[in-house]
């Protein structure tokens, strides 16, 4: 057997037993009985040994030397030698030894910022923490770096970006967001919401999910949707990608949103074709690029002026309570605006300045600019100047997210990325079919998605972000799209002259 075919036999291995963990995970978070949990835990332990010892194997380290530079390869099969090459490198760099002793501590941690949040007590957090920044750092050094450690931690997440470049990514946030945010709240007029108080079915809010997702045609052959705790979205194959969603009792829009949201994740694994399956490049360019599919539908197609016009009848239809409530009410309605102390409760307009806060910070922290023990009033301070609003203790403030108490850092730009990458793809998505609008107004929502699938989906991982940005927009990465897009649209729902 040659090389190549050697190789991608290999990653075939390796994709199988993927595929089957995460099958294990989704069933893990939907239906699995209480006392299933203890052995399931060890079947994926197994598992997930098994396949990170094929992702360390000395052969594929040998296949992948004979394959880089290789004459004769296809696009396709370079950029899959690319990327698990890369991979293969970053595993290799880390001591099994070190990485054993960092999962048991950073399991530690998790315990520990669990009571810390329950006890709101940032104290009993804050060692665990600082053993976790260590941790980080000593990853950045093993995976090496030319200017920030932090550049070698977000590189997992958003290959190719730096924390220099993001400091000029977020620049037009803080100069343009924060100060509109504020005008919008002294001066704009917040719109009426009173129609949408009440309790809703789950029975009820399922029937709005699926009529969402029948319209953004997820492909229900190639997919499920159950409701669960924290929603997500499984991929156990490009032909089998599951929704989750959650539903609350009292807030209808929310979980609409929840499964546009998880919806538009799905539509891109939908969409990455089987000649990339088991390839290494069977998934989104990177999680910036992925959530800038989720946002997109969530927003700047389900919280659109065009979507409620298609869709308030049939919201009318299945809710009593919204029925005969006019599309221009319902649309605004989606589109309230309130500065607030939690991440996931954000709007789309405040949204990203939580993350411009976490981001500060865990630069800092990581690169030694600020101390673990400073953290709670840095975040205070920051809340204060960029949402005016100041976290009466620490439950509310810095123990609210989990990422850092097991080691994640660098992972919270990838949210804001999504946003931003999202206003500057539907600009060009607008661009080249002029009539989207009224598609939409008329729940036509397939051109819009031929688009996004010949653009971005059927490319799978082979494209870096900003490459892969530049493809399909002619330009790099600019906030400005995003910036103009929330101040024109909030503009008008909050009537500021
Ligand atoms: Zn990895
Ligand atoms: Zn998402």
């Amino acid at each position: 057997m040659d090389t190549l075919a050697a190789y991608k036999e290999h990653l075939r291995e390796i994709g199988k037993l993927e595929s089957a963990l995460s099958l294990l995970h989704w069933d893990q978070r939907t239906n699995i009985p209480r006392k299933g949990h203890a052995a399931r835990a060890e079947v994926i332990g197994k598992l997930t040994k098994m396949v990170f010892g094929l992702s360390v194997a000395d052969e594929l380290g040998e296949y992948l030397e004979k394959l880089q530079g290789a004459d004769g390869l296809s696009e396709v099969d370079r950029a899959s030698v690319r990327v698990v090459g890369k991979a293969y490198r970053r595993h290799k760099a880390i001591p099994p030894a070190f990485y054993e002793e960092y999962a048991v501590a950073s399991s530690r941690s998790e315990t520990a910022w669990e009571e810390a949040k329950e006890k709101s007590d940032f104290q009993l957090f804050k060692p665990h923490l600082e053993r976790m920044i260590d941790y980080a750092r000593k990853f950045a050094e093993y995976y090496g770096y030319d200017e920030s450690p932090y550049d070698a931690l977000i590189e997992e997440f958003e290959p190719g970006m730096t924390s220099a470049e993001l400091k000029t990514i977020i620049e037009p946030l803080r100069q343009d967001l924060v100060p509109f945010i504020k005008r919008l709240m002294e001066e704009g007029k917040r719109p009426q919401d009173g129609f949408m108080k009440g309790t809703f079915s789950e029975e009820m809010q399922r029937e709005l999910s699926l009529k969402a997702l029948s319209a953004m045609n997820y492909d229900f052959d190639a997919g499920r949707l159950d409701p669960t705790v924290h929603p997500f979205t499984t991929t156990i194959g490009p032909s089998d990608v599951r929704i989750t969603t959650r539903f609350l009792p009292d807030n209808i829009l929310s979980g609409l949103a929840s499964s546009m949201h998880e919806g538009g994740h799905a539509l891109y694994d939908q969409g990455i074709p089987d000649e990339l399956r088991w390839s290494g490049l069977d998934e989104g360019a990177s999680f910036g690029i992925h959530e800038s599919q989720s946002r997109m539908w969530e927003n700047l197609v389900g919280r659109s002026r065009p979507f409620w016009k298609f869709f308030a009848p049939i919201a009318g239809e299945i809710v009593p309570q919204l029925s005969g409530i006019p599309a221009e009410d319902l649309y605004r309605a989606a589109n309230i605006v309130q500065p607030s102390l939690v991440r996931v409760e954000a709007d789309e307009v405040t949204y990203n300045l939580h993350i411009m806060l976490r981001f500060e910070l865990e630069e800092g922290l990581i690169t030694g600019k600020i101390d673990a023990a400073d953290l709670p009033e840095l975040w205070r301070d920051g809340m204060k100047r960029y949402l005016g609003v100041t976290p009466q203790d620490d439950a509310h403030g810095v123990l609210q997210d989990v990422h850092w108490s097991s080691g994640l850092f660098g992972y919270f730009p990838s949210y804001m990325l999504g946003n931003l990458y999202s206003a500057q793809f539907f600009a060009a998505a607008r661009r080249e079919i002029p009539e989207l609008d009224r598609q939409i107004e008329g729940g036509n929502l397939a051109e819009l998605l031929a688009w996004l699938r010949r653009n971005i989906h059927q490319y799978g991982k082979m494209y870096e972000p900003k490459e892969l940005i530049e493809r399909v927009t002619g330009e790099k990465p600019d906030p400005s799209y995003f910036v103009s897009y929330i101040v024109d649209k909030y503009s008008d729902v909050y009537d500021l002259s």
